[in-house]
């Protein structure tokens, strides 16, 4: 897991980012921070026990990277690939998605929550005890995924696809669904005690 090192800046209480020993909002030149981040991953494949919250990434490529628990809490993702990588225990609670596309992902016991994502591809992934509460998403696609114990718990779904995905144990409760595609999955393994007048409980 991430080791905790507070920013030394004073006064501030935020994490230290990785290879810093102040946060991402104290460091002095985050292009240039961000560049030589970018040149320290980009031949590595395993990366365990980062902290990299509250951080601004577009248009990184880290397709087919492994990531075991690692602080991402608050990052804005832009245009991110990360196409066939893998998560194990990392928070990536309150960050902001925006067109990433994570297809054929493993995630496992992850947090995503309080998240915001929109126009997101997560195609074929295996999301299993993924904790995605309170998560914000329109336009983003969870199709042919393994959303095993999953919950979606006080969701805000609108324009987003479930199709052929297993819901087993998935919980929706207290969601808000729009325009949401349950077409070929077994929802009735899902739970789905919506808010009141919530529309989108599949019949
Ligand atoms: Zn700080």
């Amino acid at each position: 897991m991430f080791s905790i090192r507070i920013c030394t800046t004073a006064g501030c209480r935020r994490h230290a980012v990785e290879r810093s020993d102040v946060c991402f909002g104290h460091v002095s030149d985050r292009t240039a921070y961000l560049e030589d981040l970018k040149s320290w991953m980009a031949p590595q494949r395993d990366f365990a026990g980062l902290s990299l919250g509250r951080q601004v990434w577009e248009g990184m490529d880290l397709r087919g990277r492994s990531f075991e628990g690692c602080n991402f809490m608050g990052c804005r993702w832009e245009n991110v690939q990360l196409d066939g990588s893998s998560f194990r225990h990392c928070f990536l609670d309150f960050g902001v998605f925006k067109h990433c596309s994570f297809q054929k992902t493993s995630f496992l016991f992850c947090s995503v929550s309080g998240a915001r994502m929109e126009s997101c591809d997560w195609k074929g992934s295996d999301l299993l005890h993924v904790n995605f509460n309170a998560l914000e998403a329109m336009e983003t696609q969870f199709s042919e995924s393994d959303l095993y114990f999953t919950r979606f718990i006080g969701a805000k779904l609108n324009q987003v696809d479930f199709i052929d995905c297993n819901l087993k144990k998935t919980q929706f409760t207290g969601s808000w669904l729009q325009d949401v595609n349950f077409k070929y999955s077994n929802y009735e393994e899902a739970e789905f005690d919506v808010a009141p007048g919530a529309p989108g409980v599949p019949s």
